[in-house]
Order: structure tokens, then C-alpha cells, then sequence
């Protein structure tokens, strides 16, 4: 059995006081045994994040790291530093950071081999384009982004995927619960085929306008094993019951 996962993307928002008030309250209402849990701040907000998880079952990620253990690499952020100051997860490969830092595979692959040497727990985000969808084309861009990240990778301890549409992110337009379902069924079978992991094992997240209304039917089918939330976790309340639908 895989045990759910609702990990929150911040993105680039917050502010101390904002991260003070939304911690209180996700705190407060967080059933933590529901599910497996971690918040990913923007960098800046790491150890604030750390230091108001202490003590609870809730663990903290980033949203990128560099490919890099250390050296001269202005602007980039270790894996090494996210583990010494108490990260357990690293977000990799989402599609903001493709779309606005032309990250490739091959550089997203990187990533994931120096995150996994490090000690986290790396989540892979895939997915088409509204217009790769619309072309047919859904299924070999995701195949091809997979086998881009994973193909030559060592080690994959810990690895989890979040399937996330370009075209539900941030959009409102969810994948229904069917349509995820045949994707995150694909991508299993694709795992399994090609025997990277044991396909079984990993956890396949769903991305793109979760929300409370809607976490329930995605959680029900087979191969969703929990989601990516972005939007809808930076309010407490509303996270709070898409983990409790987990
Ligand atoms: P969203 O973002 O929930 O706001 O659509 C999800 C994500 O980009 O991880």
C-alpha cells in the first residue's frame, strides 16, 4: 500500500508574517495522519518553515536545487544546504521552471542524481501543453520527460512523480479524475516497463487546480496517490481538507 502524499507548492509568494499566520493556522488544522505531508516555501522562508514544523509530523522541501554539490555558482542553492538546514524534499523539474528557465531533461536529470546523492527525496514534475494535448501528443511528451530524468540515474531512493497538466496549473480547468487516472496509469506501466524503480512502490502525484472540492475524486482512483498543491495551500483551511480527503 502507498500511502498518500499532498505536498504544497508556495511558489513565490509569502512574507514572514504571511508564512507566521499560514503556519498557525495549517498547525492548527492539519490531521497528520492522514497522509504524508511537506510544504515547499521559497528558499528564503526554508528555515522559518523548518523551525514551525518542529515537533510535528509535517516535513519541508524546496522547489528547485542546483545540479551542483558546491562551488562557484552564484544564485544557486545546494541540496546539501537544503539537508543541513533540515529539508526532506525537493520539488524538480515543474514546469515554470522548463517554461521560464529553459530547463531541460538532461539538466533536470542532473538535478535529480545530485538531490538523491544528497539525501532527499526528489518529486519529478511532468506534463504536456494544452497545445501538445490538442496535437495527440500527450502521452510521448510525457514518455519522453520520463525517460529524460530517469534513464540514467544510479540511484532513485525515495522518487515520487507529479503528474501535472501545463494546461491545469493555475488555470482553474482540472484533468478529470478519468483523464488523470490514464495518465498517472501510463506513466506506472511505462515505469514498470522500463524498470528504473519498482513501479509499484512509487508514488504518483496529481497537479493542476487541486482543490477541496475536487481532491476526493482524484484520490479515488487507483494510480493518484495524493497531489502537488499550489494555489489552493496557501489557505490553511482549504488544505487542510485536501489532506483530509487523502
Ligand atoms: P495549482 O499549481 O494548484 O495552483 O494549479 C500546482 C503546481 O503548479 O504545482
Amino acid at each position: 500500500m502507498r500511502r498518500p502524499l499532498v505536498i504544497a507548492n508556495w511558489k513565490m509568494h509569502g512574507s514572514r508574517s504571511s508564512v507566521a499566520t499560514l503556519m498557525a493556522g495549517l498547525l492548527e488544522r492539519i490531521d497528520e495522519a492522514r497522509a504524508d505531508i511537506a510544504l515547499c516555501p521559497g528558499f528564503v522562508h526554508l528555515a522559518q518553515v523548518v523551525d514551525a514544523c518542529d515537533g510535528s509530523a509535517i516535513a519541508v522541501g524546496a522547489q528547485d536545487c542546483s545540479h551542483m554539490h558546491e562551488g562557484a555558482y552564484t544564485g544557486e542553492v545546494a541540496p546539501d544546504m537544503l539537508v543541513d538546514i533540515g529539508c526532506e524534499w525537493v520539488l524538480l523539474g515543474h514546469s515554470e521552471r522548463r517554461q521560464y528557465h529553459d530547463e531541460s531533461d538532461r539538466l533536470i536529470a542532473a538535478k535529480l542524481a545530485a538531490a538523491v546523492e544528497a539525501g532527499l527525496q526528489p518529486v519529478l514534475c511532468i506534463g504536456e501543453t494544452q497545445e501538445q494535448r490538442e496535437d495527440g501528443e500527450a502521452f510521448t511528451v510525457v514518455a519522453r520527460q520520463l525517460q529524460g530524468a530517469l534513464a540514467e540515474q544510479s540511484s532513485l531512493a525515495g522518487l515520487v512523480i507529479a503528474y501535472e497538466p501545463v494546461w491545469a496549473i493555475g488555470t482553474g480547468l482540472t484533468a478529470s479524475p478519468e483523464q488523470a487516472q490514464e495518465m498517472h496509469g501510463y506513466i506506472r506501466e511505462r515505469l514498470a516497463e522500463a524498470g528504473w524503480v519498482d513501479a509499484a512502490e512509487v508514488r504518483l502525484l496529481y497537479g493542476g487546480s487541486v482543490k477541496a472540492a475536487n481532491a476526493a475524486s482524484l484520490f479515488a482512483q487507483p494510480d493518484i496517490d495524493g497531489a502537488l498543491v499550489g494555489g489552493a495551500s496557501l489557505d490553511s483551511a482549504e488544505f487542510a481538507n485536501i489532506v483530509a480527503a487523502a
